[in-house]
């Protein structure tokens, strides 16, 4: 079984960061990926653009150079995958972790693939592998996304867009901009208040104009195989529908983290339990670090903020005597 001071579960930008920063203490490593490297912007949006500019995505300093201010999801798979390769990350891809124990301070790692143990873990699953569904009657029918990925697909058809955030009016917009006749439900009396600043105007106007229809205040009741019923104020509305785009957000794994036995805050923000200064969870030598932290409130960490954590972490393994000499 292969020995590691420090097993990272997830390849995204922050496990990549903390793996580059193990690397440089001289601290044995691994990072477990459970798809390719950096999965989860692998399956954002075709055309997404980030919000951050491009120094504010860089890790560990190294120079992240895009032609426009705010990177394209392209420019960012380059970029990680660049670091990965040219610092040899020590990362194995396509390996799910499955369960984590610990005994007598040493952690046991089960993937699906094989066993590892790790004198320290740090987990930096992040937050869009599981949707927060609607939980309505048809929500399972194929012609139902969680994901959106490019809007040639839906040209000429009818798409509703259910949501109100960067996702769903990005897709909106797109959408519509590729020839779809798209219809958004929105669950508040307006369009998302975090939406780009140099979005939300684009969005407005389209809907004020009538180019895209949107309810407000309006819930989806049911999906039907080509109709959707919907709850509005005004009553029970059913529209035509070809495709749903339900870009209603995604939320951490949290019985992965319960499995593990890390506590949850008993209210609905479920926010695993950390020390804000070590990012030591309340196992100890067990370690959060990226967009995880944050409970259901996925929009409180990001890259920008949460880069910081591999440092933290890093520097609080140190100060342990156990890894002291290496
Ligand atoms: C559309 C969109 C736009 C965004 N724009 C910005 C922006 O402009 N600026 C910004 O700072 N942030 C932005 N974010 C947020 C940012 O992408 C996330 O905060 C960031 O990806 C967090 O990095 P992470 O490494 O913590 O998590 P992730 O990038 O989600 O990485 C987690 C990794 O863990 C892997 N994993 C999960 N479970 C397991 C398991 N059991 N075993 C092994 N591997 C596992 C996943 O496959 C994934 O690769 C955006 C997010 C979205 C959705």
């Amino acid at each position: 079984m292969k020995s590691y001071d420090i097993l990272i579960v997830g390849g995204g930008p922050i496990g990549i960061a903390c793996a580059l920063e193990a690397k440089k203490k001289g601290l044995n490593y691994v990072i477990l990926e459970k798809g390719c490297i950096v999965n989860s912007l692998f399956n954002y949006p075709t055309n997404m653009q980030f919000f951050s500019t491009s120094e504010k995505l860089e890790i560990d300093n190294i120079p992240f150079i895009s032609k426009e201010n705010k990177p394209k999801k392209a420019d960012a798979l380059e970029y990680y995958r660049r670091i990965v390769s040219s610092n040899d990350i020590n990362i194995q891809l396509f390996e799910k972790v499955t369960q984590i124990t610990s005994k007598e301070n040493v952690f046991s790692i089960t993937s699906e693939k094989r066993s590892y143990e790790a004198n320290h873990v740090i987990i930096a699953t992040g937050f869009y592998d599981i949707p927060k569904k609607i939980d309505i009657p048809g929500e399972d029918l194929p012609k139902v996304s969680h994901y959106y990925r490019d809007p040639h697909f839906y040209a000429n058809q009818e798409v509703a867009v259910v949501g109100a955030s960067n996702s769903a009016v990005d897709a909106a917009l797109e959408c519509y901009r590729k020839g779809a006749h798209v219809t958004m439900v929105i669950r508040g009396p307006e369009v998302g208040k975090r939406v780009k600043y140099w979005v939300r105007p684009d969005i407005i106007n389209r809907i004020e104009e009538g180019s895209i229809k949107a309810f407000f205040n309006t819930t989806v009741k049911e999906v039907k195989k080509d109709k959707l019923i919907l709850n509005t104020p005004e009553g029970e509305k059913i529209i035509n529908n070809d495709f749903v785009l339900a870009l209603t957000g995604y939320k951490p794994n949290f019985s992965f983290l319960r499995e593990i036995g890390i506590k949850l805050s008993d209210d609905d923000k479920l926010l695993p339990q950390y020390n804000p200064d070590t990012m030591e969870t309340n196992i100890s030598n067990l370690y959060l670090a990226g967009v995880i932290c944050g409970g259901t409130e996925t929009h409180k960490w990001f890259i920008e903020n949460s880069r910081i954590h591999a440092k933290m972490i890093i520097d609080n393994i140190l100060s342990k005597t156990s890894v002291k000499n290496v």
